[in-house]
Order: structure tokens, then sequence, then C-alpha cells
């Protein structure tokens, strides 16, 4: 498991150690999306871009 930290409220957030880089990590309490961001070393979370997703119709 890998844990992090929700930008937005500061909850821990634990992903499965055989998450991909550019997931989605939502977080549990908030449910603020982050992007799994692996700069080399490190994996951290940022902010998911806003996806203008069809919203179906
Ligand atoms: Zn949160």
């Amino acid at each position: 498991m890998k844990a992090f930290k929700c930008l937005t409220c500061s909850s821990s957030i634990t992903v499965s150690d055989d998450i991909l880089t550019g997931e989605i990590v939502e977080c549990g309490a908030c449910g603020q999306e982050h992007e799994l961001i692996n700069d080399g070393q490190n994996y951290r979370l940022e902010f998911a871009p806003e996806v203008e997703e069809d919203w179906g119709e």
C-alpha cells in the first residue's frame, strides 16, 4: 500500500501498490480527485485535471 494525503482535506488516502502513474485517486472523505504522479523516484498526488468529459446525453 502507498499512503498519501488529500490535498484538500488532508485525510489519508491509501492506494494499492499496483496503481499506475496517471491513475485518478479519489479522496474517500471529500471526494477530491487526484492524479498519481511519478517524478522518477517518488509518487505523489496532484489535483486531477478538470476533464471535460461528455456528461452523456
Ligand atoms: Zn479529501
